[in-house]
C-alpha cells in the first residue's frame, strides 16, 4: 500500500514511507530504504 501526501522533512508531496523508529511519514529522498527509518533517524544510528 502507498501513502501520498506531503513529506514530513522536505514537505514535498511524494509517495511517504514510515520511519519505523519515529513514525514518521517521509518521501523517498528522506527515507532509507534498506534500513526503515528516516535520514533523521539513521544519522542517529
Ligand atoms: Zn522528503
Ligand atoms: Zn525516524
Amino acid at each position: 500500500m502507498e501513502i501520498s501526501g506531503l513529506c514530513n522533512i522536505c514537505g514535498k508531496p511524494s509517495v511517504l514511507f514510515t520511519c519505523i523508529l519515529c513514525g514518521t511519514l517521509v518521501c523517498r529522498n528522506c527515507f532509507d530504504i534498506k534500513h526503515n527509518v528516516c535520514i533523521k533517524c539513521h544519522v542517529k544510528s
